[in-house]
């Protein structure tokens, strides 16, 4: 059965990729982008989701052009990485800003239509990071273990409605944002990884439409991991 897919960040790098794993199975999928327009065929809005009204806005667009969302893939996310001692409180509010408090905005927002409609699916992309920690990434980490804490309160809140939520905890993953890495840095990654080598955004994607699909109806405020097995034992 086709669905009404929302995915932040779909644009580019993993959303993108789980954007199109969408689409290829036939789903109605939107994707946000900051002024950059969608890329091939996919349905896109305009959305920066550290603006509750443009938020509002997008989901708004959705519902007119698509329906409801029933899936909602909450993607979108940011790096400022620095040591303890050298980070801003801005560079810590801005990336929790974006990556935690702007989950908490989409999922808000699409919470009351799922309730309406007695179903719905939500992935939260957090990180391998957020269950281990990194050095030089308190605001990156704290965000995405923060996504653990949203989505099993609104498994617990909203399960009885049919709505499912989950987090996607990717390991290293070849996109822009680990593109801007050293090689240092990324052999010295890549060392720790049991596969030994890097997800492709496709790999994070199956995982994703497996969740939203019916063979996952009984999976609810997990955290699965697809990362190589990098954080092996968190
Ligand atoms: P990219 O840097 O390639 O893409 C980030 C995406 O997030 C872009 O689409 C970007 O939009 C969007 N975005 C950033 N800030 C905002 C905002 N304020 N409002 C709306 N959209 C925004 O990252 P990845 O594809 O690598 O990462 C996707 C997700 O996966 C992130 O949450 C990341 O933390 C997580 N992740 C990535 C890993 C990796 O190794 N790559 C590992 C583990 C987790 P725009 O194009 O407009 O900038």
């Amino acid at each position: 059965m086709a669905r009404t897919v929302l995915v932040t960040g779909g644009n580019r790098g993993i959303g993108l990729a789980i954007a199109n794993a969408f689409a290829a199975q036939g789903d109605r999928v939107a994707v946000t982008h900051r002024g950059t327009k969608a890329p091939g065929d996919l349905f896109g809005v305009e959305c920066d989701i550290t603006d509750a009204a443009a938020v509002d806005a997008a989901f708004g667009t959705v519902e007119k052009e698509l329906g409801p969302v029933e899936v909602l893939v909450a993607n979108a996310g940011i790096t400022d990485d620095t040591l303890l001692l050298r980070m801003s409180e801005d560079q810590f509010t801005r990336v929790v800003d974006t990556n935690l408090t702007g989950a908490y905005r989409v999922a808000k927002r699409a919470a009351s239509k799922m309730l309406r409609a007695r179903w719905g699916r939500m992935i939260f992309i957090s990180s391998v990071v957020g269950l281990t920690g990194g050095a030089g990434q308190v605001n990156y980490a704290a965000s995405k273990a923060g996504l653990v804490g949203v989505a099993r309160s609104i498994a617990r809140e909203l399960g009885s409605r049919n709505i499912t939520a989950n987090v996607v905890a990717p390991g290293f993953v070849a996109t822009d944002m680990t593109g801007v890495l050293s090689e240092e840095r990324k052999a010295e990654i890549l060392g720790n990884i049991p596969l030994g080598r890097m997800a492709s955004p496709e790999e994070i994607a199956g995982t994703v439409t497996w969740l939203a699909g019916d063979a996952a109806g009984y999976v609810t405020g997990a955290v699965i991991p697809v990362d190589g097995g990098l954080g092996m034992g968190h």
